[in-house]
């Protein structure tokens, strides 16, 4: 089995289509895959059409920005019904924000001096979603940063001039509106939100009361210690173990679809309550 259940096509901020995300996945030899758009549900029609035809085990999924207290989180939702009313108002509210919040970030890199920063950043988007990858790749290709990363770096975070913070939905709606879909709701990489370790078990508990199903144990960034210590918190909170690369296929990114650390996930796999 390879399963990669965190992934994305340009129905958000990933560069393939899902037709060609599956066919990736396959290629990969992954034998279960989830779609997690970032608050689009867009491409599961079509990627649920082509697993079908290349015999994937396709998981209907969503990675939803949400804010708890101060901080953005993002919760993965893995086996939603697409079509749920609760879970796509909670989206749509999201990609409200998200258009308005894309403005902010180009008057911030106007500012900055980047000219006609939404104009450019949207030729990187094949949808109206714009997010902060779509503005990091137009000033890579303009050749004003040399990487994604560095954008980020430079532009995009603290109080650098693009950085606008996300008023998103809270973390218990989105739990919710998951669960409203019969989904389950699982924090996605819980190292990258660059909290202490007490922090980051004080907001899984919280996560946890509010109806956190799992955490995402392993993915393409996570070190050998990571994985431990949140398997260890997982097991403390009762969590199942999710996984997944969060691929989004970038012909300057080396992520590989499935290509996440092997690992023994026991009984407490998310994917058997799928
Ligand atoms: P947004 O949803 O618009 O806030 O964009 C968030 C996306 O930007 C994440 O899902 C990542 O794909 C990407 N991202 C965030 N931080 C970084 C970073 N430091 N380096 C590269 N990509 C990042
Ligand atoms: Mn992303
Ligand atoms: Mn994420
Ligand atoms: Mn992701």
């Amino acid at each position: 089995m390879i399963a990669d259940l965190h992934t994305h096509s340009y129905y958000s901020d990933g560069y393939l289509s899902p037709k060609d995300l599956i066919q990736a996945a396959s290629k990969s030899d992954c034998t279960h895959l989830a779609l997690t758009d970032h608050d689009s549900v867009l491409g599961l029609k079509e990627a649920n059409e082509f697993a079908k035809l290349s015999g994937i085990k396709f998981i209907n999924g969503v990675e939803v920005s949400t804010k708890l207290n101060n901080l953005s989180l993002h919760v993965v939702g893995l086996g939603i019904n697409p079509k749920s009313d609760s879970l796509l108002d909670g989206l749509d509210t999201n990609n409200r924000h998200r258009v308005e919040r894309a403005k902010k970030i180009s008057e911030g890199l106007q500012i900055a001096g980047i000219e006609e920063p939404l104009i450019e950043a949207k030729k990187f988007s094949k949808t109206k979603n714009i997010t902060r990858t779509h503005f990091a790749q137009m000033l890579v290709k303009k050749g004003i940063c040399p990487n994604v990363q560095s954008v980020f770096k430079k532009f995009m975070t603290g109080n650098k001039p693009g950085a606008v913070k996300g008023e998103w939905i809270e973390a218990s709606e989105a739990i919710h509106q998951i669960h409203e879909a019969g989904g389950l709701a699982v924090l996605a990489h819980p190292f990258r939100y660059k909290l202490t370790l007490s922090k980051l078990k004080k907001i899984i508990i919280s996560l946890k009361n509010l109806g956190l199903d799992g955490l995402e144990i392993v993915n393409s960034f996570s070190t050998t210690e990571e994985t431990y210590l949140i398997k260890n918190i997982a097991d403390e909170n009762h969590l199942l173990y999710s996984f997944g690369s969060d691929f989004h296929g970038w012909p300057n990114q080396n992520i590989k679809i499935g290509g996440i650390p092997k690992f023994d996930y026991g009984d407490n796999l998310i994917l058997d309550r799928l």
